[in-house]
């Protein structure tokens, strides 16, 4: 009877740990290690978004079609928005909002800024270019708030996978946008060497 019921218990308490592990953790429980590399991410795509809105104002007036032009402005304020949602974020988190320099960012900004020296004003073949680059930021973009969305989901932060979802979600929106313009558009006017 005894030894009966010390094995009910440990089947109980196995139970008990398993499920704890499987489920979402409370603050308390979570992997030291896992937040810190969850907060760090956070910190690099704020310096992304915020590089970005520097970013954002060359690549409208380097545009050749008014669509596109319409569409980096739509997207400045969108990344705007962004910053300030991050922002949210980290308060939400009790962190404060530090942005840590984003390497690939760089890299793709800059990529766009070579698209604009080697392609002439006034051509289609730089919307072509433009598209392009910026696609390559917002696949970038799409990627980070895709992998932190679900990061805080597991982790238990509700509000910020809410408010990294906001975001996601309007750069997927750019992202088909920017491939609308190409296909409807910008592509076929390049390939008749306008
Ligand atoms: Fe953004
Ligand atoms: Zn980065
Ligand atoms: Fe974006």
């Amino acid at each position: 009877m005894f030894i009966k019921l010390l094995t009910m218990e440990k089947t109980t308490s196995r139970k008990k740990a398993k499920q704890s592990s499987s489920s979402a953790k409370t603050t308390q429980e979570m992997s030291p290690a896992l937040h810190e590399f969850f907060i760090d991410e956070l910190k690099d795509i704020y310096w992304a978004e915020k590089h970005l809105t520097k970013a954002l104002p060359k690549m409208q007036k380097a545009a050749t079609s008014e669509e596109l032009q319409n569409a980096f402005a739509d997207h400045l304020e969108a990344t705007k928005n962004h910053v300030a949602r991050l922002e949210q974020v980290f308060e939400s988190l009790d962190e404060k909002a530090v942005a840590k320099k984003c390497e690939a960012m760089e890299g793709l900004v800059k990529e766009g800024e070579s698209i604009i020296e080697d392609t002439e004003e006034g051509t289609a073949t730089r919307d072509v270019g433009l598209i392009m680059a910026a696609q390559k930021v917002e696949h970038y973009e799409i990627a980070t708030y895709g992998g932190l969305r679900q990061l805080a989901i597991t982790m238990g932060h509700d509000e910020a996978a809410g408010i990294l979802g906001e975001t996601l979600n309007e750069e997927k929106e750019a992202d088909q946008l920017l491939t609308e313009i190409a296909e409807s558009k910008v592509n076929y006017e390049a390939n008749n060497g306008e």
